[in-house]
């Protein structure tokens, strides 16, 4: 008969304050394949430390431990976590089962660390509940079992990937007298199929079953009896299994390495169904720590939407505007503040232009500011003055009456043209226009024309567009002998850019400086592109800011949740999942969560979307593009994986023996 379990010389010594205290001193044990062995002792003596020990929990501070002759001192992390799976099946004294499974999901745990399928381990764990006789409790929680079911139930646990070595740590500990019985009933049973049976106790009556008393007092062993009768006549019927561990030792793996295995499909499902079970555990804690995701993602979806809405809006609005305007405007360029004091923009400028071979018609422009008043009614609008070619140039058409003609322009005459949009906001009962009298800044102005709806290249159709004669507007309104603007129409037939250059090398050579830029519209859409590329950039950067924050929150969850699911990582190790189950367990939780948030944060910004096109009067819509969808649900799981990282190190670095101990 082999010798299976060989401690010689061993020490366990746990640090106390700046010294340390022996727990385990020079323990010398030898045990065999097909034993059963007792261990008796007072409460304090290293029993328990001992059991770890020779499960491959924990690791002695001197001395060796030999499993069928390899020392475990160079065993790696994953190779004393595949010895746990393979070779030991651990009992409790208090169970230890997980509380959110069921009985059958308890005993299924170590095959899952150990690969098999899950057809496989369903029959299997369904076999062994059956045999120790809870096969009518298969779908009961452990809170739903007496003391006694449980304990069978982690019996059928520990025997789920052949439990060759049963270690028990105080089996009957908690539990009443019959149910006690029964479990040494199980044990024995066992121990006559050939597992080898290491028991802890303080009950006499229990350890007599077995073959052989081992006494511990004070970290010693202070006695080893074996019983005559059993040993060397029933062990050599008895065939137990003793080859060797599987561990192989391999060198050591970092632990990016883990990764090799991540997509297989098994292990990853099992992971997300435990992640799935985990966070509907906590539904609300769930949710909360979504929503910093959920939040994140639906703005930056919806403002990125909204953004490429209104711009594709513009843009069109501007192709209907046609390419062959050119405006001239005093100062450098759009935003220019020193564009107000530049006054040598004039009505001569306009009429050298209006020379230039490719120019089809030319307006000067001056703007006012001010109200405008119709008997009781004041109205903001946008009020400018105009010459003669204006509404040519702009292409407008007069819907009533008619524009302004070379001789209001030339004699100051008090008329305006109105548009569409403040017809109706004057004459809300659709009465006659032409020839009533409004007043626009004190200048009393007779209405002569009122123009079709036409949509405005910014999108915005609801702005109120008043216009007089310029002449009017710099002699009678404003005092002022300079332009606001002017506009040029271009021959259909000729280049914009010639255009351009010769209109600019002109108004150059007129002015001896070049305090004017010119603007056509293929100028402003390219402004809207650089415009809408810039708030994209600046809501990236707030998307950033404000995921980072979410991935901040699921990060700090997940360490709350590490540490209340110390217990279960601990079980999780005891039972033979390796560092990196663990790590992608919490990875896949992580990032679950993450793309769950992410995929709901989505469905909000596609309803807001809606609700949008619903009731804005703009009508533009929300566009939500492929490309926003996916790089939605890739930024989400790439936060949960990002941010799950540290707590799902932090977990997998447990100490085993550690975790177990925590509730
Ligand atoms: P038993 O199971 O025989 O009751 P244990 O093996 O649990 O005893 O513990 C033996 C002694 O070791 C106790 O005095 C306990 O306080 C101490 N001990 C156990 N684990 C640790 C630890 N992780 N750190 C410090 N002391 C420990
Ligand atoms: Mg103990």
């Amino acid at each position: 008969m082999s010798d299976l379990l060989v401690l010689s010389d061993l020490w366990r010594e746990f640090p106390a304050g700046d010294s340390t205290v022996a727990v385990l001193r020079e323990v010398n044990l030898t045990i065999r394949a097909g034993e059963m062995v007792a261990i008796m002792g007072p409460s304090g003596s290293g029993k328990s430390t001992l059991m770890n020990i020779l499960g491959c929990l924990d690791k002695p501070n001197r001395g060796t431990y030999r499993v069928a002759g390899k020392n475990t001192a160079d065993m790696q992390p994953d190779e004393l976590a595949q010895l746990r799976r393979e070779y030991f099946g651990f009992i409790f004294q208090r169970y230890q089962l997980l509380g959110d499974m069921t009985a059958l999901g308890n005993v299924e745990m170590p095959a899952i660390y150990a690969g098999l399928s899950a057809p496989n381990r369903h029959a299997r764990a369904k076999a062994l509940l059956e045999r120790l006789g809870l096969g009518e409790r298969l779908g009961h929680r452990p809170g739903q079992l007496s003391g006694g079911q449980q304990q069978r139930v982690s019996i059928a646990r520990a025997l789920m990937n052949g439990g060759k070595v049963i270690l028990a740590d105080e089996p009957t500990g908690a539990l009443d007298q019959a149910s006690g019985r029964e479990v040494m009933t199980i044990l024995k049973e066992l121990h006559a199929q050939g597992h080898t049976i290491i028991l802890v106790t303080h009950d006499a009556h229990v350890a007599q079953h077995a073959d052989r008393i081992i006494e511990i007092r004070d970290g010693r062993i202070v006695a080893d009896q074996r019983k005559e009768s059993s040993t060397t006549t029933a062990t050599a019927i008895r065939t137990p299994d003793t080859s060797p561990p599987p561990a192989q030792g391999s060198a050591p793996r970092p632990w990016w390495q883990h990764w090799g295995n991540w997509w297989q499909s098994q292990a990853l499902l099992e992971a997300a169904q435990m992640a799935v079970r985990a966070m509907l555990g906590h539904k609300l804690r769930t949710l909360l720590t979504m929503l910093g995701i959920i939040i994140g993602i639906a703005s930056v979806v919806s403002v990125v939407g909204l953004g490429e809405g209104s711009k594709q809006k513009v843009l069109s609005n501007i192709s209907s505007l046609g390419t062959n305007t050119i405006s001239i405007m005093p100062g450098k360029g759009f935003g220019d503040r020193t564009a107000g004091r530049i006054r040598t923009l004039r009505n001569r400028d306009a009429i050298a232009i209006r020379q230039l071979d490719y120019v089809d018609s030319v307006t000067p422009v001056v703007t006012i500011s001010s109200g405008l008043r119709y008997r009781d009614t004041d109205v903001s609008a946008s009020i400018s003055g105009v010459g003669e070619d204006f509404f040519r140039v702009r292409g407008y058409t007069l819907e009533q009456g008619q524009g302004f003609s070379t001789e209001s322009v030339r004699r100051q005459m008090l008329e305006a043209v109105i548009d569409s949009n403040t017809y109706k906001s004057l004459f809300p009962y659709g009465d006659e226009a032409l020839g009533q009298v409004i007043v626009v800044d004190t200048v009393p102005v007779v209405i002569v024309g009122v123009t079709a709806p036409k949509s405005s290249p910014m999108g915005n159709d609801d702005s109120l567009n008043i216009w007089v004669p310029y002449t009017t507007a710099m002699s009678r309104m404003t005092g002022r002998d300079y332009l606001s603007s002017i506009t040029v129409r271009i021959n259909s037939k000729a280049s914009s850019a010639a255009a351009e250059q010769g209109i600019y090398d002109l108004l150059a050579q007129r002015h001896g400086k070049v305090d004017f830029f010119l603007m056509n519209s293929d100028s402003i859409r390219q402004t809207i592109e650089e415009t809408s590329m810039t708030i994209t950039l600046l809501i990236s950067a707030i998307a950033f800011i404000s995921l980072l924050v979410g991935g901040i929150g699921v990060m700090n969850i997940m360490l709350v949740s590490v540490t209340e699911r110390t217990g279960e990582i601990g079980i999780r190790m005891a039972v033979g999942a390796r560092q990196s189950d663990i790590l992608r367990q919490f990875l896949i939780e992580a990032t679950l969560v993450c793309i769950i948030g992410g995929t709901m944060g989505l469905l909000l910004a596609l309803g807001a979307g809606l609700a949008f096109a619903y009731f804005s009067s703009n009508n533009f819509s929300m566009v939500i593009s492929t490309t926003a969808v996916a790089g939605a649900l890739g930024v989400s799981t790439a936060i949960g994986m990002i941010f799950g990282l540290l707590p799902a190190r932090s977990a997998a670095k447990l100490d085993p023996v550690e975790a177990l101990a925590r509730p």
